[in-house]
């Protein structure tokens, strides 16, 4: 029974590898490929007499594919040992204490990229391999060099190998799935994928494009250059330019290891790159040569994983629904299952190509991921487990809402309903125009227009303005009492008074998102002077590109747009800016600010408002050519890159005097 499970094992884990590391698209989870290595690990450790030098177990990643020029490691290119518990990791420590006695670790985030070997000849680049089996990777130097951390010259003269993991950063990798997902492309499973696929390429435009980056982490024989402790290794490599990654520490001891996991699982999601684990490694090289390699993995370092961010379950049902543009979007219903410490019950399906290249069923059993603050998504469905009655999906041809036929329009991937009185799309417009970033009226969500629509109390985005007419028809509806209809009426009027960026933002015109109403408002000033405005006048505007000038033209050509803005104007609705514009004098006007952490005054969205009424640019990521980061509690990594990078770095009572002296 074992001897054949072992057999089973070995052959499904070689499968895996194949698709994981040669072809890197892989047919199931990390979790998944994971259990099956450790059940063969377990079995093989009871049945000594099953050893095989060729098991997976005794061998690193893949093999070289063709096409690529060999490239032989001089020192072998090895993986690391796993860990998934604080016991796994006690043990670590007792193995390493029984033959050093006490030792001091560091720690490092395990980035979730590949693996790359850099060879330096006289200071210059002279070879990139990728790991390969650990003993020959794939020479492929016409793509690191397209990498801009990677430096090509150094300013010294040393010849020397130095590893590290080249990745995709996590905004890079939804950036380049959505439009493989547009191109009909089959999307990457995750970032490391991406960054292996784009290395893994033999035309070099293909990585040049794709925003990779790397994190060096290892300066091979360090000693031979008068470095004795991993550390000093890093601070070394860090001196002669390669980007070293900041969030790395020296622990004392196992508990303070610990710690460190504690403190970088909570601040994960916030990281601008996916990690997926924690590598904790002996510091002292001497003590690192006494303890020496296995086949496969250093002695002295190890690798603990976060618990699976991928899990399987199954897919009850595949159902559409309809955005206010009319876009289709498909959605799995799942039995629900916890993924990265939320409960999941759905998952985006993004369109029929995806279901289709995916070949996701109903019924299937499916492998779910929910990276950092990525939607949760279908990975893979597995073919294997699916009953042999399963039949592919079949997109549905008409609308859910309204039963009028769908509409593909040719080279686009989206389906659409296009029936403009489609009640889907006319609900959803709706409580888009209430919603939060735009006119804000608290109590007037989806559910809540959904009721009144049905009941026939608000058809169309200006009926909100005549809902005090319909005050007892109100009070009568299930769950509306007087006092909830005296906060909605008063949430309605308030509205009234916002300032011309949230009511163009609320009329959902196509493509204009809310920065780029807040441009047109702040340029324009009247909805009056918009509505004039030329596609060129428009398009002149900065940050405002040709498709959004056609939008806005296009939208005001309407005459059922010229309708409800006269009805909205009529019932007292503002349409011109409110918002007190920057002054030239004003401290933050033209500079580029990020807000990272958690602010007490204000929210992060009114601190973003306020600054740019400011005339400040608020971005989300921190880069050398940010003026200001302002960090809230619990700041993480976008502080440590400001730190790094020398930006300026405000806290909340700094910002808040600012704040208080240009308001007064
Ligand atoms: P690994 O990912 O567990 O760890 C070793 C690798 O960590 C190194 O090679 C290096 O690339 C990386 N790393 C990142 N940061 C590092 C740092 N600071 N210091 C040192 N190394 C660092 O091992 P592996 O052999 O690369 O891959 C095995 C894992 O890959 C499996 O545990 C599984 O999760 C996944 N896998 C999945 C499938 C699948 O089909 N889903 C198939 C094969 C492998």
């Amino acid at each position: 029974m074992s001897t054949q499970r072992i057999n089973e094992l070995r052959k499904l884990i070689n499968e895996y590898n194949h698709h994981y590391h040669v072809l890197d698209r892989p047919i199931v989870s990390d979790a998944h490929y994971d259990s099956c290595m450790r059940e063969l690990i377990k079995l093989e450790s009871e049945h000594p007499e099953m050893f095989d030098p060729y098991s997976p177990t005794q061998r690193v990643g893949g093999k070289v594919l063709d096409g690529f020029k060999k490239v032989t490691h001089d020192v072998a290119m090895l993986s690391l040992g796993n860990a998934y518990s604080l016991a796994d990791l006690l043990a670590f420590d007792t193995r390493i204490r029984k033959d050093l006695g006490p030792v001091e670790y560091v720690v490092e985030l395990k980035i979730d990229g590949l693996a790359m070997s850099l060879r330096y000849q006289n200071g210059r680049l002279a070879l990139a391999a990728t790991r390969g089996d650990g003993d020959e990777g794939e020479d492929v130097t016409h793509n690191i060099v397209t990498i801009k951390s990677i430096p090509l010259q150094l300013n010294e003269n040393l010849t020397f190998e130095v590893r590290g993991e080249v990745y995709m950063p996590k905004a890079a990798f939804v950036r380049l799935n959505e439009n493989r997902i547009n191109n009909q492309q089959e999307p990457f499973a995750n970032p490391r994928n991406a960054a292996a696929g784009s290395i893994r390429q033999l035309d070099s435009q293909i990585a040049a494009s794709r925003q990779l980056d790397a994190f060096l982490y290892y300066f091979v024989n360090a000693q031979n250059f008068g470095v004795d402790s991993h550390l000093q290794a890093l601070d070394r490599l860090s001196s002669l330019g390669f980007k070293v990654n900041p969030l790395t520490r020296i622990c004392a001891d196992i508990q303070d290891v610990w710690s460190f996991i504690e403190e970088m699982t909570s601040k994960r999601a916030e990281l601008p790159y996916d990690i997926d684990g924690i590598v904790i490694k002996v510091n002292s090289l001497s003590s690192q040569n006494r303890l020496g390699f296995t086949a496969k993995t250093p002695r002295w370092a190890i690798a603990y994983k976060f618990p699976a961010d991928e899990v399987m379950t199954h897919l009850e049902d595949i159902f559409l629904t309809v955005g206010r543009t009319g876009k289709i979007t498909p959605n799995a219903r799942l039995t629900p299952v916890t993924v990265a410490q939320t409960t999941v019950g759905f998952a985006q399906l993004h369109n029929e190509d995806y279901i289709r290249h995916k070949d996701i069923r109903v019924n299937d059993t499916v492998i779910i991921r929910k990276a950092g603050d990525i939607i949760p998504e279908v990975v893979a469905s597995l073919p294997q487990l699916r009953d042999e009655n399963s039949k592919p999906y079949t997109f549905e041809k008409h609308c859910p809402v309204c039963h009028q036929p769908l509409v593909r329009f040719e080279d686009e991937a989206d389906t659409y309903c296009i029936n403009n009185e489609c009640p889907a799309r006319i609900i959803e417009a709706i409580a888009h125009f209430a919603s939060r970033d735009a006119m804000n009226i608290d109590g007037l969500g989806v559910k809540r227009v959904e009721q009144l629509y049905h009941n026939g109390l608000i058809r169309s985005v200006e009926d909100i303005y005549f809902l005090h007419q319909k005050r007892e028809a109100l009070t009568s509806l299930e769950k509306m009492g007087e006092k909830s209809v005296d906060k909605l009426l008063m949430a309605i009027e308030a509205s009234k008074s916002n300032s011309l960026d949230k009511l163009l933002y609320g009329l959902g015109i196509r493509h204009i998102g809310e920065k780029a109403a807040s441009t047109l408002a702040s340029k324009f000033t009247t909805m009056q002077q918009l509505m004039e405005a030329t596609q060129e006048q428009l398009s002149a505007v900065k940050e405002i590109g040709t498709v959004m000038a056609q939008s806005v033209v296009l939208f005001f050509s309407q005459q059922p747009n010229h309708h409800l803005i006269d009805v909205l104007r009529s019932a007292g609705v503002t349409m011109e800016m409110t918002k007190k514009r920057s002054e030239s004098t004003s401290f933050f006007s033209g500079k580029t600010v990020v807000l990272t952490g958690t602010l007490i005054q204000m929210t992060r969205s009114e601190a973003s408002e306020w600054l740019s009424t400011q005339g400040a640019n608020v971005t989300s990521s921190v880069s050398k050519n940010t003026d200001l980061v302002i960090a809230g509690s619990e700041a993480g990594s976008k502080l440590s890159k400001a730190l790094s990078l020398g930006v300026l770095v405000w806290d909340e009572e700094r910002f808040m005097k600012e704040v208080t002296s240009i308001e007064n």
